[in-house]
């Protein structure tokens, strides 16, 4: 009897179950379809041997990204987005509903961007839908029409095409979206703080971060939390940049709401004391907080009140980036870190004693989990063969220039960090310059493989 034959097999250590083992992979059709000890000698079409430095990991999940396109493709695009993506081994990505034109709101908008999207993307792309006033009766088309969920802001989002909803408002999504089993991610921060909070503008950043006080996050979050609770909605709360609410999410929790909690790089490896003056590549909203708060974050995510960590990839253009001549009131708030996530979280875990399996499941697995998303995020005999080659200890510096997202604008440049993504496989195949083979994601359907007879069939051939 002739050996089953895999159309791939990686061997070397890779992260299987949440623990470094030599193994090898075998993979057929886009998935994994065995994971055998080193030694095993799987054979297949194609053998990669992982270097001494290196691990295999599972393709990072990233679920905030704003790709802008269409209508704003000058900020960023679906090529440039997952381009970036690739290069920082997220092999999916789910787009926010906003900054597009038109943005997410119906199924027509959901439709036009897909078309735009289709056959232009080097990672698998799912979206999100947007709750904005007056679109309730949208909610369950796009719900069917397979968005992850729905977000929604409590404040102005930035964009005029996608207002904010009312907390009467988002109670009323909430309720419809429970009754779909769906899912609200909510930004949280409240709208009369902020207006009471107004600062003149500056150069300097520490008025910016009083115009964003923890307050209003807090405040928002309480309205979320209550939401939950009257209706039984899943919900999430994006971008935790403030450590003071983290004792009320516990809480939440504790009570059996169904309730989880994102956070992003930039408020884990910045603080507010060393922005440098007129620096607006270091503007975002909510805003990065004092190293105190950083340090509350990170113990949010050591117990388990935080669950996940994703980039929030938030480009513009320079000219907006820039604008008001370093007046921090003025400038486009949004960072982009889509390809520096994962050596940026694991420079800084590795000094807080953090090991990578620590990192990479709460930069897969758990918000492929959250958000549905069930054959990524994690090595897995029947999961999509999608995979980083990482060498955590080679060392690099950050060069704007040589980001692969539109605009070379990072706050992160001239950064010394460890962690190279070396190679990233996209359903069994490398990801290549030129050859983008991603796929449009919708809730529910198995992205890659046809189904999973497909390695029955090749061992009754064998
Ligand atoms: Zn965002």
């Amino acid at each position: 009897m002739r050996p089953l034959q895999y159309e791939l097999v990686l061997r070397g250590r890779a992260l299987v179950d949440g623990r470094f083992d030599a193994v090898e992979v075998g993979v057929t059709a886009g998935r994994i379809s065995q994971i055998a000890p080193a030694g095993t000698g799987l054979d297949a079409v194609r053998i990669v041997d992982l270097a001494e430095d290196e691990v295999l990991l599972p393709g990072l999940v990233d679920t905030h990204v704003h790709v802008n396109e269409p209508g704003r493709t000058e900020w960023e695009g679906f090529e440039s987005a997952t381009r970036a993506a690739a290069a920082g081994g997220v092999t999916t990505i789910v787009d926010m509903p906003l900054n597009s034109i038109p943005p997410t709101v119906t199924v027509a908008a959901l439709d036009e961007k897909r078309a735009v999207a289709e056959g232009r993307v080097y990672v698998d792309v799912g979206f999100w839908g947007g709750v904005v006033p007056g679109n309730l009766a949208d909610l369950e088309p796009l719900h069917d029409a397979g968005v992850y969920g729905f977000k929604c802001f409590l404040l102005p989002s930035g964009v005029d095409e996608f207002p904010e909803v009312s907390v009467p408002e988002m109670h009323q999504a909430m309720a419809v979206l429970a009754g779909l089993d769906s899912f609200l991610i909510v930004h949280a921060e409240d709208a009369h703080i902020i207006e009471e909070s107004v600062q003149p503008g500056a150069r300097q950043y520490a008025p910016f971060l009083a115009s964003r006080p923890r307050s209003a996050e807090d405040a928002a979050i309480a309205e979320v939390i209550r939401g939950a609770e009257q209706t039984g909605v899943r919900a999430h709360i994006l971008h935790l940049s403030n450590g003071d609410s983290l004792g009320r999410l516990a809480a939440a929790r504790v009570a059996g709401i169904d309730l989880s909690v994102e956070t992003c790089p930039h408020y884990l490896t910045l603080t507010a004391e060393d922005i440098p003056d007129g620096d607006t590549s270091f503007k975002c909203c909510p805003p990065i907080r004092e190293e105190g708060n950083r340090d509350e974050l990170w113990q949010g995510l050591i117990d388990g009140t935080i669950d996940y960590i994703v980039s929030d990839h938030s480009p513009s253009t320079p000219e907006m980036k820039y604008a008001g001549d370093g007046d921090f009131a003025v400038a486009w708030g949004g960072i982009s870190s889509l390809q520096l996530g994962l050596p940026l979280v694991w420079t800084e875990a590795r000094g807080r004693g953090l090991p990578l399996e620590w990192v990479v499941s709460r930069m897969s697995e758990r918000p492929a989990d959250r958000v549905g998303l069930a054959d990524k995020g994690r090595i897995r005999v029947g999961g999509a063969a999608d995979f980083a080659v990482f060498a955590p200890d080679e060392v690099f510096t950050v060069e704007a220039g040589a980001l692969a997202h539109r605009h070379p604008i990072t706050p992160y440049q001239g950064r010394e960090l460890s962690g190279v993504v070396r190679q990233t496989y996209l359903a069994g195949m490398p990801v290549k310059e030129g050859a983008p083979r991603g796929r449009l994601l919708r809730r529910g359907e198995e992205a890659h493989g046809h189904n999973k007879s497909t390695h029955d069939q090749n061992g009754a051939r064998s």
